[in-house]
């Protein structure tokens, strides 16, 4: 087993998707080990997005991750984190393959109703991002 985070973005849990998406997940094969809501300050967001920060995107991208409450969640599944991404699908939802998260809940490039973490070591840095007082989840 290995662990993943998940987060509905601002679009979707603020619009009733919350309840569809973890029912998706679930479904899926995916065990919810830790979750919470918030709203993310301008600099959690900042710092999450981190990575992002020179891309002409970034500052869109935190004024939209900062615009509402978002739900973080620490997710377990064999594979979890190429599991998860196959789950989201695309980042952009015109290209996510039918039946994907995105696919069924996104509006835009930006706008695209879940994060997914794309790789080990990026999925532990930002589950003790959300969930930092967790040494073991679940
Ligand atoms: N994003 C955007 N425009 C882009 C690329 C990304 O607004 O051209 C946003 C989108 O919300 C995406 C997030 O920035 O989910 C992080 O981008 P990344 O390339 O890491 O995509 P992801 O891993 O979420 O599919
Ligand atoms: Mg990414």
């Amino acid at each position: 087993m290995s662990q993943t985070l998940a987060i509905i973005k601002p679009d979707a849990a603020g619009s009733g998707r919350t309840g569809r998406i973890i029912a998706q997940l679930e479904s899926a094969g995916f065990t919810v080990r830790a979750v919470r809501m918030l709203t993310m300050t301008r600099a959690q967001a900042e710092a999450f997005y981190d990575v992002h920060r020179e891309r002409p995107f970034y500052g869109s991208l935190v004024a939209f991750m900062t615009s509402g409450p978002c739900i973080p969640m620490a997710l377990e599944a064999p594979d979890a984190v190429r599991r998860l991404r196959e789950v989201i699908g695309a980042t952009d939802p015109a290209e996510a393959d039918p039946g994907t998260v995105r696919a069924l809940n996104a509006e835009s490039k930006e706008r695209n109703a879940i994060h997914g973490s794309d790789s080990d070591e990026n999925a532990r840095r930002e589950i003790g991002f959300f969930f930092p007082e967790c040494d073991r989840l679940g």
